[in-house]
């Protein structure tokens, strides 16, 4: 029995067997004086498992990520099949005696290194990779080891990893993942907000999850309080499963609120909207009753995509969000990759600092054409809703009127090529560096909405990286300086009548959500999982009393702690 506690990074309650989602051990002895057809036995069985493994993983893949993405299994297949590998590997079985562990590795290596200097055929590269995953899958087989795949998980588990990337986590079954539980890692992580989109609960930077647990062994995954207990007692088992039907009862309430306006006790009206990554989660943000979607991370097409995706490719998931969303705004962000997000295709300079370096709008401006093929297929999509668009990781005021010249340039010239591109779609910016949160009065000038960026604008005012969880104490939505910050933007934009909505993770926050409305906030952007809850909380609160409450966070505390015991005061007394 064992007890760890880490982030929260979403909502819920699972308990079930652990799956090891780490690099296994692959290392063995060579062993001489072996009798070669025993070898070449155990190199065909080996052979078999590991293209029975395949085959399996490439079903589970086609259904649960798509045919198209499933399709890398059939380049391992045709590895396994082609005969000029294997061959060699029995010959040097046949000729040195050695055992199969040995001969693979030496021509695994050979055709690895021989592929990988072909450095400029990215074609070769990725046979170099093949080659690789398949001849780890045969070692693996040879010695006895699962190897673990998560597109390959088809019964319920609680994955257990370092850390997940993205597309990790974007490969992970929601049928069969019943949560996650990483090393590292951050609430504002993009696996941890991507476990909220596909409403999987999930812990992270527990620091030593991947040490303390083996594979297979029984867990409960709090993810309401951050808490993990390993192989737990049958009075545990139970109780995690009273709680965890408590909070489902919790959910039943709050999902009373689905098609209830977002207004406040004293009847001020907000938007709660959601945030997706993918045109099917516009249908999580309809199913739980957003009153929009306040961010569209449109990275994700990108990371999806083999190749950067098409114009038409774009327009079809734009037009589908709006579609979806049937009239209700749409803000939809243009690609932010960069940080701890990649494109195999668009190959990036290692950086020393990559959150701090060429990143989202810096990249856009820089590489116009793909900056252009996007701003069409936006303005294309602009006729079937409600569209915002919103550029991501504004410094200055240049950057910004950089990117509206380039949008109107394009929208001109698709109106010229006898486009329809409609008249009244919005352009606002991010405000996730301190530098645009100062300068709001500026920007609001100029812009037709903001939406703040807390993951980031946290990041950068307290320099403390959101993927670094032995500096999360500082990350600090509630710190003084930040709700100062906050404040800023939301009266600049109102001075000059816009809007300011706010799409970090703090947006969803429920104990940030009392200050937000004291200051103003008029969107709120979460994971759709949260709406309904924030809904249920906003419903309750005055918004002259908070109005009072955020003046006294800003003006009368020094410290994140005397913020926090204010609002807890503030929400307990609510009815
Ligand atoms: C943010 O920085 O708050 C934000 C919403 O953008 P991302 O998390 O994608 O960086
Ligand atoms: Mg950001």
């Amino acid at each position: 029995m064992g007890r760890l506690t880490g982030i929260a990074a979403s909502s819920g309650i699972s308990i079930a067997p652990a799956y090891l989602l780490v690099e296994p051990d692959l290392s063995f002895e060579t062993v001489t004086d072996r009798e070669p057809s025993e070898e070449i036995a155990r190199l065909d069985k080996a052979l078999q498992q590991a293209q029975a493994e395949i085959e399996q993983i490439r079903e589970t893949a086609a259904k649960s990520i798509g045919e198209e993405e499933a399709q890398v299994f059939d380049a391992h297949l045709l590895v396994l099949a082609d005969p000029e590998m294997m061959d060699q590997v029995k010959d040097i079985i046949t000729n040195e005696k050695v055992n199969a562990e040995h001969a693979l590795k030496q021509v695994s290596d050979m055709f690895i290194t021989m592929f990988e200097s072909m450095e400029d055929n990215p074609y070769m590269q990725e046979r170099a990779a093949d080659i690789r995953d398949v001849s780890d899958r045969v070692m693996a087989a040879l010695l006895a080891i699962r190897l673990p795949s998560p597109v390959g998980i088809n019964e319920q588990v609680i994955v257990v990893a370092n850390d997940l990337t993205p597309s990790d986590t974007a490969q992970l079954n929601k049928e069969f993942v019943r949560a996650f539980v990483t090393d590292i890692g951050g609430r504002t992580s993009h696996s941890a907000i991507m476990a909220r989109s596909l409403e999987i609960p999930a812990i992270v930077g527990t620091e030593s999850i991947t040490q303390e647990i083996k594979d297979g062994q029984m867990m409960i995954v709090d993810a309401l309080e951050g808490v993990v207990i390993i192989d737990p007692s049958d009075e545990e088992i139970a109780e995690y499963k009273e709680k965890a039907k408590a909070y489902e009862a919790q959910r039943a309430e709050w999902a009373k609120l689905v098609d209830a306006p977002s207004v406040t006790k004293d009847g001020k009206e907000v938007e709660i909207a959601a945030n997706i990554g993918t045109p099917q989660d516009a249908e999580g943000a309809v199913e739980n009753g957003a009153d929009g979607v306040g961010l569209y991370r449109t990275e994700f097409l990108y990371m999806d995509s083999p190749d950067f995706p098409t114009e038409d490719e774009q327009y079809e998931s734009y037009k589908e969000v709006l579609e979806k969303m049937d009239g209700k705004g749409v803000v939809v962000r243009t690609m932010d990759i960069g940080g701890d997000k990649f494109l195999p295709y668009l190959p990036l300079p290692e950086e020393m600092n990559p959150f701090l370096g060429y990143r989202a709008i810096r990249i856009s401006l820089a590489e116009p054409k793909m900056f252009k093929t996007q701003l069409r297929a936006l303005l294309r999509s602009s006729v079937h809703g409600d569209l915002r668009i919103m550029f991501p990781m504004i410094a200055t005021l240049n950057e910004y009127r950089k990117a509206k010249a380039i949008l109107d340039e394009v929208h001109k010239e698709l109106v010229d090529e006898g486009h329809k591109v409609s008249d009244d779609y919005q352009v606002g910016i991010m405000i996730e560096i301190p530098a645009a949160a100062v300068n709001a009065k500026q920007f609001a000038k100029e812009v037709d909405f903001f939406s703040i960026g807390t993951n980031d604008l946290i990041q950068y005012t307290m320099a403390a990286d959101r993927m670094n969880e032995k500096v999360s104490y500082l990350y600090q939505p509630y710190n003084p300086a930040i709700l100062s910050l906050i404040k800023n933007v939301i009266d600049a934009s109102h001075a000059e009548g816009k809007w300011t909505g706010m799409c970090g993770e703090m947006g969803g926050d429920q104990m940030a959500i009392p200050l937000l409305i004291g200051m103003g906030l008029d969107e709120f952007s979460m994971s759709a999982s949260s709406v309904l809850e924030s809904r249920s909380l906003i419903s309750k609160l005055d918004s002259k009393e908070m109005e009072a409450l955020a003046d006294k966070a800003i003006n009368e505390c020094g410290t994140v702690e005397e913020v926090m015991e204010l609002v807890e005061k503030a929400v307990a007394e609510l009815d």
